[in-house]
């Protein structure tokens, strides 16, 4: 079989779609393929009467990197939506992230300088910590008893599966806290979900590309191989090379969609449940997202589960023996010059899609200067 394109791109997601784009602007052949349906990865959204379900989660663009938010906004334009969940602990609703309005909510407290006194009382018992081992030590002295009591430990121990006290500090970092009354959960100063819906994004990525659905790499690995100079692989590393070092580790989830004869649901696309004996970690109402007017709405339960292999992996678990093969894998995968590793699955990282798109076209710059 003639090689007949230069690069192979397994894995028609965000990372994918974007390193395609640039090869084939810069006069680069390439073939695309995906093992799902569709493309697009796990930004896909499924058409249901008008509105645009996140079928794979929940997905808001948002970023701080000038360069990527105009890459992006070459190919759809972003509506003004920003992220403002709620968390429903016990039947009482509190505004996310952590700001006056959730302080007033919860102490009745109604300034900054209130607010700052109550914080300080309740974090004063673990000002003591100065490396916190766990997420549990680095969330107490971050937000103090109550903060940790009612919004981060049930929550964080269903969606992780294992006590707050066996996971890594990091993941909590993620939450911010604010002392004036705002509720967007994201610091960064560009965000909105494209208009039109997500698959418009990657279908303008991946115009003019050869892409070939419902094709998985690994039922023919030889003849794929044989069809491409170089191969940018973005799915599973550990599977790419047949799990030489074990298998990698993740957090999976189970989405349980609804569609509902209602105009309207819970008002507001994302309602987390904070307490351990609601199973789902939160409801997404995805019209919310493009301020649908439907007379219909759709609704989404989001399960976290163990990962089993043959289930979609999710998040990565970033303990030691994770980092560990993972850098077993990266240093075999340095060995394969014409197989280059992209996106969350080959690189086992948490990447929001600014940080995919960005991580791409990094790619795709050094490949175009060799
Ligand atoms: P993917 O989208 O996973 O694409 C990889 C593709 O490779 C898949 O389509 C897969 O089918 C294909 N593939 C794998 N193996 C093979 C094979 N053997 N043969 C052929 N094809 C194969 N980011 C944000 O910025 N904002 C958010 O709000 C946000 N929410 C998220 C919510 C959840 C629940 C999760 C899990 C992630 C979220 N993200 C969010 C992150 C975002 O999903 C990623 O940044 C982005 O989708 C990664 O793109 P990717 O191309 O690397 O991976
Ligand atoms: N988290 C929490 N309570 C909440 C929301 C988040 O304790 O109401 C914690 C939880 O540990 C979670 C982490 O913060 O894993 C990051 O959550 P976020 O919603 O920002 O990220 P996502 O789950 O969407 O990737």
């Amino acid at each position: 079989m003639s090689i007949s394109f230069d690069y192979l791109i397994v894995g028609a997601g965000l990372f994918g779609a974007t390193f395609a784009r640039e090869m084939h602007e810069n006069g680069k052949k390439c073939l695309v393929i995906d093992k799902r349906a569709h493309t697009g990865g796990n930004i896909y959204c499924r058409d249901e009467g008008g509105i645009h379900v996140h079928e794979y989660g929940a997905h808001i663009f948002h970023t701080d990197k000038e360069h990527v938010w105009q890459y992006v906004n070459r190919f759809v334009r972003f509506n003004h939506y920003i992220n403002s969940p709620l968390a429903n602990y016990k039947g009482r609703l509190y505004n996310l992230p952590f700001n006056m309005n959730t302080y007033n909510k919860l102490w009745g407290v109604n300034t900054p300088a209130e607010a700052k006194a109550k914080l300080e009382e309740q974090r004063k018992p673990y000002l003591h910590i100065t490396e916190p081992a766990n997420l549990e030590e680095q969330a107490l002295k971050l937000g103090g008893e109550d903060i940790y009591r009612i919004f981060i430990k049930e929550y964080t121990e269903k969606q992780w599966g294992c006590p707050a006290t066996e996971l890594p500090a990091f993941i909590i970092r993620r939450l911010p806290f604010r002392f004036v009354y705002d509720n967007n959960y994201f610091n960064d100063p560009y965000q909105g979900i494209p208009i039109g819906g997500y698959n418009l994004l990657t279908d303008s990525l991946l115009d003019g590309i050869e892409v070939k659905c419902n094709t998985d790499y690994f039922d023919n690995r030889e003849y794929f191989d044989s069809l491409a100079d170089k191969i940018i692989f973005t799915g599973c590393i550990d599977e790419f090379f047949n799990y030489e070092f074990g298998h990698l580790d993740y957090r999976s989830l189970r989405f349980e969609h609804e569609r509902l004869e209602m105009e309207d649901f819970q008002g507001n696309a994302v309602v987390n449940y904070n307490e351990a004996s609601v199973p789902f970690t939160r409801i997404i109402e995805h019209k919310h997202f493009e301020f649908g007017k439907q007379s219909h709405t759709v609704i989404t339960r989001e399960y976290p589960q163990a990962y089993e292999p043959g289930q979609e992996p999710y998040y990565p678990i970033n303990n030691e023996k994770n980092m560990e093969r993972m850098k077993l894998y990266r240093e075999r995968a340095a060995r394969l010059p014409d197989v280059l590793f992209g996106g969350r699955l080959a690189q086992y990282a948490y990447f929001d899609m600014d940080d995919t798109v960005e991580a791409a076209l990094l790619l795709a710059g050094k490949e175009l200067v060799v």
